[in-house]
């Protein structure tokens, strides 16, 4: 049997942050009451005027700039025509031939395999109204117009991906980056970020590309995979028992585990593109490009670099904590405070704490919702916390503990640790008041500590802090401990 190779070209479609959609004034709010966010333009009545929303423009450019695309000074809109009833107006506005950027490229890396994928173009278009189909008695489909022309980019890559590991590692990193810029809210379910995957194969050695076959609309990464694979394992059986691959759309089915066919080439679309005569080439000038150029914030993949470098994480923690724009900004300002109250602390000291905690404590109450992320204390408790551990106030474990408290009160640590008299840990008063008890009460194994057998210290220490409630600062406790065993007869 011949070996294939996967080609893989995705097409991502990112709702742009903006508040109004593309080309009216309404709202492009989420879970609104149906067919509230419209007007003549976006229902597409008749001798209404589209004019373009700047916001849209400015993002999509923005995009288009981190990933290295050129950005075209005259950009064209053009009309897709095509009937459905998601489309008032019978066609959607899109760009074609001369899109606002072209040529960037997004380096990708599997299991230390990287893959350089070549982003074609990025272009501004309307979204479409949305069919609610099975309404009323089942029979119905409902339509409504609030999504009608939201502003969205198509990030068009080149069939330069692999694997649907690789496809799924783009996606994540696309998303990472667009997050990043705050130009999309990255959210999968809410389809503001959503991908039609292009799946080909072609026998090992061979140049020319096969026959695609697009996977329309798949809104998760787990099923990006899935349905990859599914499809190219479908390809090979289809192919290798001497058949042939009908280009068509395709549909993932996840209760079937399948990929079904939608539409075949045949009957795809002719869509006459052609200018829409009712709006001008839109003009970006260099100035402004330059401009959103020098302002583009520091990427998720230089962060990570500088994590590793400036603050010793792994890559593993770096990864974590640039996968949001919210958390990154809430590890970094929490470093910086922690760096300010503890000044013995090194960058690389105060780094690992931060990213250790952040990660086991702080994020599991963290609720992420798109581009907003609730945390549950601010980046200044962190510090504060671990402020306390490392002036050896209180243990690592209390922090936990005082952690929840602070959750719940939002009273900030120091107070939570005055209340609850906590901070008697590193009162050596009250730590030697309890040691002397203890030695007194085990008289035998102080005398075997005297005859050598240090390793009893294990044992002391278990019973002072078993007697402050687990509240001694162990590293207090120990030296306590030393020196009045070494006073002892
Ligand atoms: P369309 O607009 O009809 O979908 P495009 O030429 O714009 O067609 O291609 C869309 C996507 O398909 C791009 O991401 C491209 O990389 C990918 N693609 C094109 N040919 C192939 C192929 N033979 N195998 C896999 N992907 C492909
Ligand atoms: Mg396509
Ligand atoms: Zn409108």
């Amino acid at each position: 049997m011949a070996e294939y190779e996967t080609v893989i070209g995705l097409e991502v479609h990112a709702q742009l942050t903006t508040k109004s959609k593309l080309f009216c004034g309404c709202s492009i709010e989420f879970g609104a009451p149906p067919n509230t966010h419209v007007c003549p333009v976006c229902l597409g009545l008749p001798g209404s005027l589209p004019v373009v929303n700047a916001g849209a423009v400015e993002r999509a450019m923005r995009a288009a700039l981190a990933l290295g695309c050129t950005v075209r000074e005259h950009s064209v809109f053009a009309r897709k025509n095509y009937f459905y009833p998601d489309l008032a107006k019978n066609y959607q506005i899109s760009q074609y031939e001369l899109p606002l950027n072209e040529n960037g490229r997004l380096v990708v890396e599997v299991e230390g395999t990287t893959r350089e994928v070549i982003i074609q173009r990025i272009h501004l278009e309307e979204d479409a109204a949305k069919n609610i189909h099975g309404a009323g008695s089942g029979e119905s489909t409902l339509v409504d117009y609030n999504r009608a022309g939201t502003a969205l980019m198509e990030i068009v890559s080149g069939p330069d991906l692999r694997s649907s590991s690789e496809a799924e590692e783009y996606l994540k990193r696309l998303r990472e980056i667009l997050m990043c810029l705050g130009v999309n809210d990255g959210n999968l379910e809410e389809g503001s970020f959503r991908c039609d995957a292009n799946v080909s194969i072609r026998p090992v050695g061979q140049k020319k590309l096969g026959t695609r076959c697009e996977l329309k609309n798949i809104n998760s990464f787990r099923f990006v995979r899935k349905a990859i694979d599914y499809e190219v394992a479908r390809q090979i059986t289809v192919v290798s028992g001497g058949g042939t691959i009908r280009q068509e759309t395709r549909t993932w089915n996840e209760t079937q585990g399948k990929t079904l066919p939608m539409r075949s080439k045949e009957e795809a679309m002719d869509y006459r593109y052609f200018p829409d005569p009712d709006l001008p080439a839109l003009a970006v000038t260099p100035e402004a490009i330059e401009a959103a150029r020098a302002a583009l914030p520091e990427l998720p993949e230089a962060k990570r670099a500088r994590y590793l470098a400036e603050l010793g994480l792994t890559a593993a923690d770096a990864s974590v904590l640039t996968g949001h724009p919210e958390i990154a900004r809430y590890f970094e300002a929490s470093v910086a405070a922690l760096l300010a109250r503890a000044n013995k602390l090194t960058r690389d000291a105060a780094g690992k704490r931060v990213a250790n905690f952040v990660q086991s404590e702080v994020l599991r109450y963290a609720k992420a919702d798109g581009l907003r992320v609730e945390l549950p204390v601010t980046s200044d408790h962190v510090a504060e916390l671990l402020a306390l551990v490392e002036s050896g106030e209180i243990s690592g474990k209390q922090a936990k503990s005082v952690l929840a408290d602070v959750m719940a009160s939002g009273k900030s640590p120091a107070k939570v640790v005055a209340e609850q008299g906590l901070s008697q840990v590193s009162d050596t008063a009250a730590i030697e008041a309890a040691a002397r008890e203890v030695l007194a009460a085990n008289a035998p194994n102080v005398a075997l500590y005297k005859a050598g057998k240090t390793n009893v210290m294990g044992f002391f220490v278990g019973q002072v802090m078993k007697a402050m409630k687990g509240a001694g600062n162990p590293r207090l406790v120990n030296e306590v401990l030393q020196k009045l065993l070494s006073e002892a007869p």
